[in-house]
């Protein structure tokens, strides 16, 4: 089958097409095109204006790229959520629209889930992860247990990348700061005591944000201040991801989301894996971000496992939790 994914849960807006070879993913385009506000943080009516002028080109792109007559394609999917509204109406009609034209199915499919599957789609011997997903919006450690995609441990206020990305904007580093503050974390000497909340397996940002934005405005350098954000976020990440592998009794570990391009954050997973004798997994970094490949490739497998979808229920839903999903697809 060859599946084409319209991805717009928030900033990018992407289009991929995949083919299956089995129960393997060959992507055959990925193209990714990201909404950087002037100032401020994402304006969801302005990110969605943004997508929407971009879609058309973006299909017309991945088309050329993946050297697919629209006449191939089998199945069009698209983020269903979650997301920002007007972001994810906005991708959910140009899907609709292209169903429509081609007279092809469509389905709509969980955005965080998309993530993990895309891991154990391309990755060889990645096949029952626990999985450490750290975007802006979202922070998650997932696994399966039990036909669904559990939520073992996430955020209780916000993400990781949106942790990064207000230090940033409160300092004056462009959008998004995740990969300004790994350069300067590079510098850092100096480790600065930070507030470290964790609950069970869940974990929180915002006091730690207040406490460097303080350090910061205190005169602390900024490359010290990043570096205490990087080893304080990464590590209480890495405890959590390490609890989960520990109650699940999973040996396999896959790390997702936009934060997940962050070499010091890899290198911990990975010590922590080792240390467990697990075995440590991260797709490439356009497939670690938000894009359509993913989303295409979720769309095949649940297609594939006989899940339908019809065009008159092909809603978005800006809350669809990661365990909403019924996983009938694997075990
Ligand atoms: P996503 O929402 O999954 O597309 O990821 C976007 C988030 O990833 C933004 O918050 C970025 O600041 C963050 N990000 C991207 N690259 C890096 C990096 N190298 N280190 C830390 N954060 C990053
Ligand atoms: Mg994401």
């Amino acid at each position: 089958m060859i599946c084409i994914g319209i991805e717009g849960t928030a900033h990018s807006i992407g289009v991929g097409i995949v083919e299956n070879i089995n129960l393997k993913c060959n992507v055959l385009s990925n193209i990714i095109k990201i909404y950087r506000p002037k100032t401020g943080g994402i304006h969801p009516r302005e990110a969605a204006n943004h997508h929407a002028s971009n879609i058309a080109n973006l299909i017309r792109e991945s088309a050329e790229k993946a050297q697919v007559e629209f006449a191939n394609v089998d199945l069009v999917s698209f983020s269903k959520g979650p997301g920002l509204g007007p972001c994810l109406r906005t991708a959910a009609t140009a899907a609709r629209a292209l169903s429509l034209s081609l007279n092809k199915p469509i389905i709509g499919v969980n955005h965080c889930v998309a993530h993990l599957e895309i891991g154990r789609g391309t990755l060889e011997d990645c096949k029952d992860p626990v999985m450490l997903y750290t975007s802006g919006a979202n922070t998650q450690v997932i696994a399966f247990a039990e036909g669904k995609y559990r939520v073992f441990g996430e955020t209780l206020d916000i993400g990781i990348g949106n942790c990064l990305d207000k230090f940033g904007r409160n300092i004056g580093l462009e959008f998004p700061s995740g990969p300004k503050i790994e350069e300067q974390a590079m510098k850092g000497k100096k480790y600065l005591e930070l507030p470290y909340s964790i609950k069970g397996m869940d974990i929180a940002f915002s006091g730690l944000l207040t406490a460097a934005d303080q350090y910061y405005k205190k005169g602390e350098k900024l490359e010290d201040v990043c570096y205490s954000i990087q080893e304080t976020t990464f590590a209480a990440l890495t405890e959590i991801t390490e609890r989960a592998m520990a109650h699940t009794e999973k040996n396999e570990v896959l790390l997702g989301g936009g934060v997940a391009s962050n070499k010091r954050l890899r290198n911990m997973v990975q010590t922590m894996a080792r240390d467990r004798d697990a075995h440590f997994f991260a797709p490439s970094k356009d497939l670690c971000i938000d894009n359509g490949a993913m989303i295409a490739w979720l769309g095949f497998l649940m297609y594939n496992s006989g899940i339908r979808m019809r065009i008159e229920d092909s809603f978005i839903d800006q809350r669809f939790r990661t365990d909403m999903v019924d996983v009938i697809w694997r075990d």
